[in-house]
């Protein structure tokens, strides 16, 4: 089991085995934020989204549709996708390739097919094993670890979301990513298996008007909350 500690109001905490599940629609800030907390927490930050893009980029790369359930299962399953500052597909640095707006829509119609979720899944929970991570999806808190000590749903506003997403992307039109933004939630949220929906016991936040600081402090209050009810990550 991983350790960690970290200091923080002043107190030197230890943490176990912790993990902390960020879920939520695009452009809610799962990535930036996670990404802080991991470095604040001294955790490891696990991009599991990154893993549908990696599985979608070969599939386009190999001309294989998305309606085409065998052979995308193959990919997903014979996929080597390794995380970190950057991201590896069997060898290759695809951490901006998976970046395109292109490879994000095939990502939520790959994330559709059972045989794929089943494939990563299973890949991110060996990631997830040792424990002291934040990783950050669509069905953390309610299919890959339905048992993490700390569960936040993190949303935002549509049009705050929208606009968080032009802002970071070069040349990107409001109208272009107001529409896939709301193509991919609506995907996300009503396909079958493993929906994007809130697990009864995360924590909702609503980032709309919080600025980053403010959200990092509220979940980092979430965690002291727990260490100090007696509710330790072990
Ligand atoms: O988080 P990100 O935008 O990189 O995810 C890309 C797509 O991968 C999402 O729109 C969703 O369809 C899929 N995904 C998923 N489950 C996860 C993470 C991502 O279905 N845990």
């Amino acid at each position: 089991m991983s350790l960690a500690h970290a200091l923080f109001y002043g107190v030197e905490l230890h943490f176990m085995g912790l993990v902390i599940a960020i879920d939520g629609p695009a452009g809610a800030g799962k990535s930036t934020i996670a990404r802080r907390l991991a470095e604040r927490l001294g955790f490891t930050y696990i991009d599991s989204g990154a893993m549908y893009r990696a599985v979608a980029l070969w599939a386009l790369q190999r001309e294989i549709d998305a309606s085409d359930v065998h052979r995308v299962t193959q990919l997903a399953e014979a996929a080597e996708i390794t995380l970190g500052a950057q991201i590896h597909l069997n060898g290759e640095d695809v951490t901006e390739l998976i970046r395109a707006a292109d490879v994000a829509a095939a990502a939520s119609r790959v994330a559709i097919i059972p045989g794929v979720r089943r494939a990563l899944v299973e890949k991110q929970r060996a990631l997830g094993q040792e424990g002291n991570v934040v990783m950050e999806g669509r069905d953390i808190g309610t299919v890959v670890f339905p048992a993490a000590q700390l569960k936040i749903f993190l949303d935002a506003a549509p049009h705050e979301r929208v606009k968080r997403r032009v802002t970071e992307t070069p040349g990107a039109h409001e109208r272009t990513v107001a529409g896939q933004i709301a193509d991919r939630d609506a995907r996300d949220r009503s396909r079958n298996e493993s929906p994007l929906t809130q697990a009864p016991d995360a924590v909702y936040l609503d980032s709309t008007r919080l600025s980053l600081a403010e959200v990092e402090e509220e979940i980092l209050k979430l965690v002291r909350a727990r260490m100090t009810n007696g509710k330790e990550f072990h």
